[in-house]
């Protein structure tokens, strides 16, 4: 039973990483930022009140995303273990989450911060909006939810650090070299591939 989290700046490669991780500890990767997107492309009603939020680059409010993971976290895959990518983002979430795990008598094992530097993760942002068109990754908005990243979200970092949970790992370099990074991290943590 693995229970992970990856945290770090937009643009520092959370989704790539968190999809191979997945793979390599046989554990479904939990994205809020995938499943907002995907509802907003469904035109569901959590999707049309999500979207406003999300192109502007500001995080959706937590009474809508704390419903949405308690919802997604009780699905049968997600009783063996789970990677969180994109969640929580607020200290609020972090309370809801702390909530749901003791209420399974369970708790995070580890919580792998991608460390980049903001003008790298612009340059990465830019390229991807190039390549992928979201709409979230205009200029004005990327600086923006590096903002918001800053102010909301690099705070827990701390919070995770204060439970001896948190391995930072340095998320420049080749996607192959940051994942075996990734994997070197945990397995010194206790956190062996199964
Ligand atoms: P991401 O794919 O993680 O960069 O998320 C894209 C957008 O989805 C964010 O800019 C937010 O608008 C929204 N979002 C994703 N996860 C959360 C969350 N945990 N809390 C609030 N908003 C979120």
């Amino acid at each position: 039973m693995t229970r992970l989290l990856l945290i770090g700046p937009p643009g520092a490669g959370k989704g790539t990483q968190a999809a191979r991780l997945a793979e390599a500890y046989l554990i479904p990767a939990i994205s809020t930022g995938d499943i907002f997107r995907s509802n907003v492309k469904n035109e569901t009603e959590l999707g049309k009140k999500a979207k406003a939020y999300m192109d502007a680059g500001d995080n959706v409010p937590d009474s809508l995303t704390n419903d949405l993971i308690r919802h997604r976290l009780a699905e049968p895959d997600a009783q063996a273990g789970f990677l969180l990518d994109g969640y929580p983002r607020t200290e609020d979430q972090v309370r809801e989450l702390d909530d749901f795990l003791e209420g399974h008598g369970a708790a995070l094992d580890l919580v792998i911060e991608l460390v980049a530097d903001p003008d790298v993760v612009v340059a990465r942002l830019r390229k991807r909006a190039s390549e992928q068109g979201r709409s979230d990754d205009d200029e004005t908005v990327v600086r923006h939810r590096l903002d918001v990243y800053r102010q909301q979200t690099e705070p827990l970092i701390d919070v995770y650090d204060a439970r001896r949970v948190l391995v930072r790992v340095d998320a420049l370099g080749s996607i192959d070299d940051v994942t075996a990074r990734i994997v070197r991290a945990l397995a010194d943590r206790g956190v062996p591939q199964p």
